[in-house]
């Protein structure tokens, strides 16, 4: 079969490599994503990622076998952490976030190839409505749904998302589904900026009076929730600084070392930082079961005019 392999820094090849072998389903693989962690493990400044390696944490596919619940032929998705289920975070009920944890794609060969073989206890099944190209998005799309629940997300919420990429973008559309209030993205990027504007959504540029427009046309001092999904300092100090008094901000990009904070105003305001890291297999069910619906929406979305009238500020703030 042929598959995606990394070797080292920068060598990234297509091979000609046998059929996995192992516990697990074989999986065909018809489309996978390629994330910004392939990337980083394409640059050789991933932690763990070591070469030989087939990439891919993101695919969609269909069995090659029956097994218990799908059978062959079933079009499924992989849920790709591998927790030890034997340290004290695994044992306390968070092997998302397993001392050890490791991933398909990362840790061990992945999907980006001909085949893959999953344990059948990792495989979700997708509905035959969603475009490959969509049901490869599940997973970043359950970072997504799993960083709202993380910042406490409710409907009605004023949110900030810092940063536009895949992530930002993909928990915008997640939000607006979900019945926020208002979502505004802030990025650098203005070719970015214009695209996402085209494509209905309030996005605007990350200069100071950018954030106090989107708060005046609200009519409020902060948001509710800030999302900080860029991986910058500046983006960490404009995500504290544009909550409200009380809020929270979640920091969903990963940083490559410490940043820079303001205790004072994080005091003063009593805000939540935290953190957020992957998704659990509930996160990751919903994402999947949000797929057809968000991708629907999505199309309607494009035929829109750009900035829709934005419904009256929520009553019970
Ligand atoms: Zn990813
Ligand atoms: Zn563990």
């Amino acid at each position: 079969m042929k598959a995606v392999v990394y070797d080292g820094p920068m060598q990234v090849a297509v091979k000609d490599l046998p059929l996995p072998e192992g516990r697990g389903v074989l999986v065909a693989v018809d489309a996978c994503g390629i994330c910004g962690t392939d990337l980083t493990i394409y640059k050789g400044a991933h932690p763990r990622a070591k070469g030989p390696l087939v990439l891919g944490h993101e695919f969609v596919g269909r069995t090659t076998e029956d097994c218990a619940e799908f059978p062959k032929g079933s079009r499924v998705t992989c849920y790709p952490l591998i927790s030890c289920g034997e340290c004290q975070t695994c044992l306390s009920g968070q092997p998302h976030i397993c001392e050890v944890l490791r991933l398909y794609g990362i840790d061990t060969a992945g999907g980006m190839a001909e085949m893959v073989r999953i344990p059948a206890s990792e495989l979700l099944a997708v509905p035959e409505s969603v475009s490959d190209a969509v049901a490869a998005q599940a997973e970043p799309l359950a970072v997504c749904v799993h960083a709202a629940r993380r910042a406490g997300f409710a409907a009605g919420d004023h949110v900030a998302i810092i940063g536009a990429g895949p992530i930002g973008t993909t928990l915008a559309a997640y939000l607006r589904r979900m019945g926020a209030g208002s979502v505004a993205l802030f990025d650098t990027n203005e070719a970015r900026i214009a695209q996402l504007r085209d494509a209905g959504f309030d996005a605007r540029s990350t200069a100071s009076e950018s954030y106090e427009a989107a708060l005046a046309a609200q009519g409020r001092a902060g948001f509710d929730r800030v999302f900080e999904c860029a991986g910058a300092a500046r983006a960490v100090e404009d995500a504290l600084r544009y909550t409200r008094v009380g809020g929270s901000v979640a920091i969903v990009s990963i940083h490559k070392g410490a940043q820079p904070v303001d205790l004072q105003l994080l005091a003063f305001r009593e805000l939540s930082v935290i953190g957020t890291r992957v998704y659990t297999r509930a996160d990751f069910a919903e994402a999947v079961a949000m797929l057809a619906p968000m991708a629907e929406e999505l199309a309607g979305s494009r035929a829109r005019p750009a900035c829709p009238k934005r419904p009256p500020p929520c009553s019970r703030r």
